[in-house]
């Protein structure tokens, strides 16, 4: 039985006191024992919300790392220093990175390297833009993405958490419905057993990710093969997380 998971991604939002306020809500309302909760804010409140989230079963996690462990890259922040402010996650490959960015899966490939050799748990996102679902390109897509993955060793793999996030649903409020979000994560969890063995198929979460709230979590969550969802809008308010907290619980609350 695998763990259900929900992440929030802040991407550049709130401040310091929105950041605080919002944490010392969800500490009320997002601890469960049978739910991993994270939050992942940006860089410059990841301090502050390490100290709230102290003694409390939040995760913290970041939103991106560089793969070179110090040295003359202006901007950018280790594993190290993220495992120094109290991160245990962080995501690598999101789809803001890849389009703004130019992020390549050669470099989702150093960092997820990066992660795993220091302590943090890489949540790795992949997902296909709308000309390419329309190109009936999906699967060939995300072959592409998780290729990026094939160098880890099985011991490494099932420390990896991967998300599935399809480009056309992220922020725009047009999700994936839970038949396309159960195809994809089956496609994705065959590739995983086909690479690394049935017993890390089994064991890797795949969270979906794109336009998930309140509203929608729990058809979403009930798919066998959705094991928790990375939020982004819905994370910033600390009743939508909850409720979409609660959908993971019953979807996913082991039958007595
Ligand atoms: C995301 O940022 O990863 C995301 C899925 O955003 P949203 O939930 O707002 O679509």
């Amino acid at each position: 039985m695998r763990k259900p998971i929900i992440a929030g991604n802040w991407k550049m939002h709130l401040s310091l006191q929105e950041a605080s306020a919002l944490v010392n809500q969800l500490k009320g309302s997002c601890q469960h024992d049978a739910v991993d909760v994270l939050v992942c804010p940006p860089f410059t409140a990841l301090s502050t919300v390490a100290q709230l989230l102290k003694g409390t079963r939040i995760g913290l996690g970041a939103q991106d790392l560089y793969w070179e462990p110090q040295g003359a890259f202006t901007g950018e922040i280790s594993a190290a220093m993220l495992v120094d402010v109290g991160c245990r996650f962080v995501i690598v490959g999101h789809s803001d990175r890849r389009q703004c960015f130019g992020e390549t899966n050669d470099m989702v490939q150093r960092k997820v390297k990066a992660a795993l050799s220091s302590v943090l748990i890489p949540i790795v996102c992949i997902g296909e833009t709308l000309a390419q679902r329309d190109a009936h390109q999906t699967f060939d897509i995300l072959t592409q993405q998780l290729s990026a993955l094939a160098v880890l060793s099985a011991t490494d793999a099932q420390k990896l958490m991967i998300a599935y996030e399809p480009v056309w649903a992220i922020g725009t409020g047009r999700n994936a419905t839970p038949e396309q979000a159960q195809e994809a994560h089956a496609f994705i969890r065959q590739w995983v057993a086909k690479q690394w063995g049935a017993e890390v198929g089994e064991r890797v979460r795949i969270q979906y990710g794109g336009s998930v709230n309140a509203a929608n979590a729990a058809s979403l969550l009930a798919q066998p093969d959705v094991d928790g969802a990375l939020v982004g809008g819905a994370s910033l308010k600390a009743d939508a997380l909850s409720v979409i907290v609660k959908a993971a619980l019953e979807a996913k609350a082991v039958p007595r």
